[in-house]
């Protein structure tokens, strides 16, 4: 008499079950690989290994199952293993919010009380003292902690004027400290990373040195707060594997900085992605600022996007100021005078 259809049924159900508990036995093995392999930082996917096992599989199937469809469940076992070996080395980032690493808040890295939005302001480049002074009045008498200003410029012509070096530190850093500022400037040049500590208190690694390895491995060496910028076509997954490499060398003091993404947009100069900003949250222990001047290019919007950056999650905001833009030596379109700051704050108190 042949069997009940409710009886096959349980069979197979059994056999699932056994799948299972057999899935999970080989994931266990997979788990013990991927800490070898993490141990001496070897690729998880090895196609030769893949390519052997598919081929004595095929060679005991005895059927009914054609060969086909066992190459196509035996790849998806492959590739699940992998993903999984992805997410656990994931899970194990220093920076991943799942590590028990620990990292500081803005605040904690400079002592300050409230967890009022940081403002990081000042102007693209230091290009005169003066300048610089009236920012710095300027910032001081509307309670602000944070002074930015460049003095090693990245540009995208070598014509351009590319910054003041060593002096501009120095005269950032006499102005931020006659005016109690916290101060941060961008450093280029692993060559230039000691002195550009003994001048400011914040090292800002740019946009396009987001994957300068070498410079990530020598700010995470110092005992500064570094703000990291995410890459001009950097995804989410690359601006926090930047941060662990700063993060390895026992720094843990990073600030990521969503500064927008090169997109095909032209109505700004970047395109901000203004959703990564709940993901880093949400993924890492990290604080993120976001640079609303770099992103849009443009000064006319900043308000609404101040907003926005910190309705979505941020911590503070960074964003350039210059007592005169017109004649701003870079980005002379992108930075507010004085009083469209103060406009600025204004909105985005209300
Ligand atoms: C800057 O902040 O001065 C700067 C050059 O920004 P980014 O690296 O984001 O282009
Ligand atoms: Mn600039």
């Amino acid at each position: 008499m042949s069997k009940s259809l409710k009886a096959i049924r349980q069979e197979i159900d059994n056999i699932n079950d056994s799948i299972l508990e057999m899935l999970n036995k080989r994931t266990e093995l997979i788990k013990e690989i991927t800490d070898l392999k993490d141990q001496n930082g070897s690729e998880y996917f090895d196609p030769e290994r893949e390519t052997e096992m598919m081929k004595k599989v095929l060679s005991k199937n005895s059927g009914p199952l054609y060969n086909e469809l066992i190459r196509e469940v035996f790849s998806a076992i492959f590739s699940t293993s992998l993903k999984f070996m992805g997410i656990s080395r994931q899970k194990k980032l220093l920076v991943s919010s799942s590590s028990n690493a620990c990292f500081k808040s803005i605040n904690e890295m400079f002592g300050l009380g409230n967890n009022e939005p940081v403002i990081i302001a000042g102007p693209c480049a230091v290009e005169t003292p003066e300048y610089l002074e009236t920012i710095a009045k300027h910032l001081r008498d509307k309670n602000i902690r944070f002074i930015r200003a460049g003095a090693y410029k990245p540009r995208s012509s070598p014509y351009d004027f590319q910054g003041l070096k060593e002096n501009g530190l120095k005269i950032l850093q006499d102005v931020s400290k006659r005016y109690g500022l916290f101060s941060i400037t961008e450093v280029v040049d692993t060559r230039d990373v000691n002195l550009v500590t003994q001048y400011v208190d914040i090292l800002q690694i740019g946009a396009r040195n987001m994957q300068n390895f070498e410079l990530l491995k020598e700010v995470g060496k110092t005992n500064h707060p570094v703000l990291l910028k995410r890459g001009i076509s950097a995804t989410i997954q690359e601006l926090m594997l930047a941060a662990e490499y700063i993060a390895l060398k026992g720094n843990n003091k990073i600030i990521l900085c969503e500064r927008g993404i090169r997109t095909y947009e032209t109505k700004t100069r970047n395109t901000l992605d203004i959703s990564s900003i709940p993901i880093i949250k949400k993924e890492t222990h990290l604080p993120i600022v976001a640079d609303i001047s770099h992103s849009l290019g443009r000064k006319d919007i900043v308000n609404n996007i101040a907003k926005a950056v910190l309705a979505a999650g941020a911590d503070g905001i960074m964003v350039e100021v210059h007592p005169i833009p017109e004649l701003a030596l870079s980005d002379s379109k992108q930075q507010l005078n004085l009083s469209e700051f103060d406009d600025m704050l204004d909105f985005i108190k209300r």
